[in-house]
């Protein structure tokens, strides 16, 4: 899939769309989901171009690849999620694709917690 410069993410990254920041470094910007599906619910997603984890993993930088995981760290810890810290948990999804219901098509992580996620999607029922 080839990347689309007008996703709503990517309008987000260009200042177009405004966004609820959380934490923001040279190769990362993270910021709160619009549609909260948990109590917590955040995205962390690469400055550059990747339409998703796949493609990301292909060919990102060994920078940009460590930053988006330092990201993910720094973001729980700020909403103190992290069992390190003290916190209680959370999940880490990417959606990818149509079979993982992929609605926007620039790579990104979600981080939900703050509350139990349950097994929904999770387990054939
Ligand atoms: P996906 O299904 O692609 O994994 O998830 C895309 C996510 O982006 C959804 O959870 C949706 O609520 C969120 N989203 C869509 N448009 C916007 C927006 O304009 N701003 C923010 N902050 N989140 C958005």
């Amino acid at each position: 899939m080839s990347y689309d410069e007008n996703n709503i993410f990517a309008k987000i990254l260009r200042g177009e769309i405004p966004c609820n920041k959380i934490y923001e470094d040279d190769f990362v910007l993270s910021f709160h989901d619009i549609n909260p599906q948990k109590k917590i619910h955040v995205l962390v997603i690469p400055k550059g171009s990747y339409t998703d984890v796949d493609d990301f993993s292909k060919r990102a930088s060994k920078d940009e690849i460590s930053s988006l995981m330092q990201a993910v760290a720094e973001v729980c810890k700020i909403n103190k999620l992290s069992l390190s810290e003290g916190g209680n948990g959370f999940r880490l999804i990417a959606n990818t694709g149509p079979d993982g219901s992929q609605e926007v098509p620039h790579f990104h992580y979600h981080v939900m917690g703050g509350e139990p996620m349950g097994l929904r999607g999770l387990r054939k029922v």
